[in-house]
């Protein structure tokens, strides 16, 4: 079986490069080892304003404000639907002012547009989504998981049992909830595959998304908070762990290189700025 599967892969792979694609164009139940993921959207899932960003890079910019966003990523893949984040709760939408926060280095967030209301928009039901996933546990992504009560939840075990300050589970028990121990293959097709990436959080993850026109991408999570931090590999002082937050960036790169894959850092304003959101999405 898996033999079969790396020939297939191998067989798809020769396609590719001789230039005969559109034969492999069916689904992935037809083909077996092609990637199933048809397109991807960039969803606003938030917008603010942080008080000091040494907070996320100890010793530099220290007092330095500035704008963050907040995504979240709704792929579609020929097996169902996969949502990636569900970011800053839709409550805040109602919030004239947003959410301020109570330290004010911190980000004040708001929610100029619903999750919901952009799912609306591509006639997508919360009841469609499939398989849904967490980069990790800060309220700026698990903000809306309850919107969808029957998709299977992807976390890693660590991440799920990691000890609230408060007392209570991090996610209702009673949501369907895969626990994981490192990496994942989503619809096992290689189209999707969930990178473990700890240090910010216990079970911090990050997502490999195979696009078919735009190629690969690797969704960082918070793993980095923008590209300043990344190109100087900074370890934000909140961190749980600062050697598996640098051990997990190397990991990235390392990712990157082998899959040529580009890095979309969640919260980077100016990365954002330039790519194409929701209706519009990459193939
Ligand atoms: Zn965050």
């Amino acid at each position: 079986m898996k033999t079969s599967r790396r020939l297939l892969a191998l067989a798809a792979g020769l396609a590719l490069s001789l230039g005969v694609a559109q034969s492999f164009s069916q689904p992935a139940s037809a083909q077996g080892g092609k990637s199933g993921v048809e397109r991807l959207y960039v969803l606003n899932c938030g917008e603010g304003v942080a008080g000091d960003i040494s907070r996320w890079s100890p010793g530099v910019n220290e007092g330095k404000s500035m704008d963050f966003v907040d995504n979240c990523y709704l792929i579609k893949h020929s097996r169902g639907w996969f949502l990636w984040d569900t970011g800053l709760t839709d409550a805040i939408a109602a919030m004239p002012n947003g959410q301020a926060p109570a330290d004010p280095r911190m980000t004040h967030w708001r929610r100029p547009k619903t999750l919901a209301s952009q799912l609306e928009q591509l006639g997508v039901k919360p009841s469609d989504v499939k398989f849904m996933a967490v980069s990790h546990t800060h309220p700026d992504h698990i903000g809306n998981v309850e919107m969808f009560p029957q998709a299977m939840l992807l976390v890693q075990k660590s991440e799920y049992e990691w000890p609230n300050p408060l007392g209570v589970g991090r996610f209702k028990p009673e949501h369907p909830a895969t626990k994981l121990t490192g990496d994942h293959d989503v619809f096992d097709d290689g189209s999707i595959v969930i990178i473990s990436t700890p240090g910010h959080t216990p079970g911090h993850q990050s997502l490999l998304v195979k696009l078919p026109k735009t190629g690969a991408v690797l969704l960082s999570g918070d793993a980095v908070h923008f590209k300043d931090n990344w190109e100087n590999r900074r370890v934000p002082q909140i961190n749980d762990n600062k050697d598996k937050t640098s051990a997990s960036m190397q990991r990235m790169a390392d990712v990157m290189a082998k899959e040529k894959a580009q890095l979309w850092i969640n919260h980077d304003k100016a990365q954002r700025d330039g790519q194409k959101m929701s209706p519009q999405f990459y193939e």
